[in-house]
C-alpha cells in the first residue's frame, strides 16, 4: 500500500479493511528530502532517523531504520511536506 490519493489510495482502504494489517515499509525519497526531520518526530516507533550521509544538496536526509517496526501508520507520510515518503502495507 502506498499512501497516494485516487484509485489507489481506494485499493488501500479497501485492503486495509480487508486485512487489518499492522506491518509496513516505507521508502524515501533520498534526494528531495531537505532534512526536516518532521517524519522522524512523527513516527510513533521511531522507525527513520536522520541519515549519516548527505545527499547529493548536502541534506542529510532521513532514512528509514528497524524496518521490522514499522506499522504503517501513516504519520511520515502525513507530515513529510515534499511528499518524500511512501508507506506500504504488508499482510499480516
Ligand atoms: S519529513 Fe520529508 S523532507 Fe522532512 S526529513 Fe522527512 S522525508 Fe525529509
Ligand atoms: S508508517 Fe508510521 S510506523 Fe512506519 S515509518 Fe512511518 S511513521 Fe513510522
Amino acid at each position: 500500500m502506498a499512501y497516494i490519493s485516487g484509485a489507489a489510495a481506494d485499493v488501500y482502504r479497501s485492503t486495509r479493511k480487508r486485512t487489518m494489517a499492522k506491518k509496513g515499509t516505507i521508502t524515501i525519497e533520498r534526494e528531495l528530502c531537505k532534512g526536516c526531520y518532521l517524519c522522524v518526530r512523527s513516527c510513533p516507533v521511531k522507525a527513520i532517523e536522520p541519515d549519516r550521509t548527505s545527499n547529493a544538496s548536502g541534506v542529510y536526509p532521513a532514512r528509514a531504520v528497524h524496518a521490522e517496526t514499522c506499522i504503517a501508520c501513516g504519520s511520515c507520510y502525513a507530515v513529510c511536506p515534499d511528499v518524500c515518503i511512501t508507506v506500504y502495507e504488508e499482510a499480516v
